[in-house]
């Protein structure tokens, strides 16, 4: 078959590696001149920043994509195993690390937070227990099938329903498992993992601590931007072709089928389509979408502010994932979610590759990526929240540091939801698509395929099972399963 991808969103080069390796040919179609989507890089000034995604777990994933077309050990994606997943920072001065080394870890955990040591290793296991329970059925298989729900993950799940949490918040078992108000912020946060608020999120998203602290956390030899990379080139030596600087305007429909894509040169007629762009800009801008008006009405994930700085000293007090926790972070989702603003007092993540990728500054220098979470884009005044922003976490890394870090700055780039929305057109600049922020939203996301439609595919971080680079590779499997073997 001749398949259309759009989009080259790590979803849209796993597909179309996974669609050629089934003997299809493969045309990816992308609006801009090279692969990656979110995924991206900036060069500026001898410095080197990943613009996007900055953890990465579960690599066995992208390794999978690698053995599948036979490519050995030395060919595919190099990374290591990080020993300290995040470094935290709190403003009563407290610091935190959480090791990967057990043993490292729970003498940490006696150190920080002795009250809570057990629940903490009992928090570990649960996670653990709920992401093994519900992986199979909520990530790695098409929900929307009713064939999957007689499979055996499904039939072993629904006896274990009660263990899943539906029904509290992250927020709420947080605070029922832990006493110390840090320790609970802490564990609140992996509801921004993707985009949402630990205050609404339900429980069964706690598991997502499973993935970093568990399975762990590992960083690409040469910085996040080398796993679009190396897909780039794997998908070029199966075969398949890429058109970028090409903006696709339709994708047309015949009725119960797509037919082509309509590009700036014409129609080109396929036999499918696999679409990587946000399905809510599909239903907007590309196709006659009967589910636009739900799409429309469902609550966007969070996006982000970016500061990309070249700094021209070392940090050795910084890890390569910090975080500096705000004091209060129900008010900090409050105004993500309800104002649609920003806090006086965010919470700033500061990722600094060139901990480990020494390239990516120039010597006895840092680049440092500096983010906050920001409302999904609904006509904020940008300029101003911008420069708030920035005063107010230079204002909190002064403090943290005891350094004057703006005159550390040599060099500068800014993110913001409206240039990620006009970069890879994710829809208000959200980074994950749908928020998760209530039961249905968390389990309900666009399916991977449109009933009515046969040949049209979705994958990427908008629909189902969700945002971030392990899922988007587990839409492109679900999708890549969807469709038979060339013969
Ligand atoms: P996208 O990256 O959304 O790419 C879609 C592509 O389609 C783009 O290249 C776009 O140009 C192209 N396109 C759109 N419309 C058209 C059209 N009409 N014609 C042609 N081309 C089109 N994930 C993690 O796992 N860990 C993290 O730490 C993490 N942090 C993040 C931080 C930030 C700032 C951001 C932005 C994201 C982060 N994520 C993280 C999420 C992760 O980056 C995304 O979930 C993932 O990269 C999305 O991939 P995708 O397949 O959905 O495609």
């Amino acid at each position: 078959m001749k398949i259309a991808v759009v989009g080259s969103g790590i979803g849209g080069l796993a597909s179309a590696i996974l669609l050629q390796r089934k003997g299809h040919q493969v045309t990816v179609y992308e609006k801009n001149s090279c692969p990656g989507g979110k995924m991206g890089q900036i060069n500026m000034d001898g410095y080197r920043f990943d613009t996007g995604p900055s953890l990465f777990t579960l690599p066995e994933l992208v390794d999978e994509l690698f053995e599948l077309c036979n490519e050995q050990e030395a060919e595919r994606l190099p990374y290591v195993r990080l020993s300290n997943n995040c470094r935290y920072f709190y403003p009563d001065g407290t610091e935190f690390n959480f090791y990967q080394d057990r043993e490292a870890l729970y003498s940490e955990i006696e150190r920080v937070f002795p009250h809570d040591a057990a629940a903490v290793r009992k928090r570990l296991l649960h996670a653990e227990e709920v992401y093994n329970l519900s992986a199979p059925v909520f990530l790695f298989s098409a929900f929307h099938k009713l064939s999957n729900y007689l499979t055996e993950p499904y039939r072993h799940m629904v006896f274990k329903l009660h263990k899943l949490d539906f029904f509290r918040t992250m927020h709420g078992a947080n605070a029922k498992d832990f006493t110390d108000p840090r320790l609970i912020q802490l564990f609140d946060r992996y509801a921004t993992y993707n985009g949402s608020s630990p205050f609404r999120a339900p429980a069964t998203l706690n598991m997502i601590a499973h993935l970093e602290n568990n399975k762990g956390a590992f960083f690409p030899v040469k910085g996040m931007y080398s796993i679009a990379n190396s897909l780039y080139d794997l998908a070029l030596k199966q075969g398949v072709k890429f058109e970028f600087n090409t903006r696709v305007e339709e994708i047309i429909r015949n009725g119960a089928a797509v037919s082509g894509i309509r590009t700036a040169s014409g129609i080109t007629s396929v036999d499918a389509v696999v679409s990587d762009v946000d399905v809510r800009s599909v239903a907007n801008h590309l196709l006659k979408h009967p589910l636009k008006r739900i799409i429309n009405k469902i609550e966007r994930s969070s996006s982000a502010l970016i500061f990309y700085w070249g700094i021209n000293r070392s940090f050795p007090r910084l890890d390569v994932h910090n975080i500096l926790f705000s004091s209060d972070y129900r008010e900090e989702f409050r105004h993500l979610f309800k104002e649609k603003s920003l806090s006086a007092d965010p919470t700033v993540y500061l990722f600094i590759s060139s901990k480990i990728v020494p390239d990516d500054a120039p010597a006895g220098c840092e680049n440092w990526f500096v983010m906050v979470n920001a409302p999904s884009d609904c006509g904020q005044a940008w300029d101003k929240l911008i420069a708030e922003a920035r005063e107010n976490i230079l204002h909190k890394i002064d403090k943290m540091l005891g350094v004057d870090i703006g005159s550390c700055i040599v060099t500068e780039r800014i993110a913001s939801p409206l240039t990620i929305a006009r970069d890879t057109f994710s829809a208000n600049g959200a980074l994950y698509g749908t928020s998760s922020n209530s039961l249905l939203a968390a389990f309900l996301r666009h399916p991977n395929t449109l009933p009515g439609i046969k040949n049209l595919y979705f994958v990427g971080g908008s629909v189902h099972p969700g945002g971030g680079i392990p899922l988007c590779i587990a839409s492109a499997k679900i999708v890549s399963n969807e469709i038979p073997d060339a013969l």
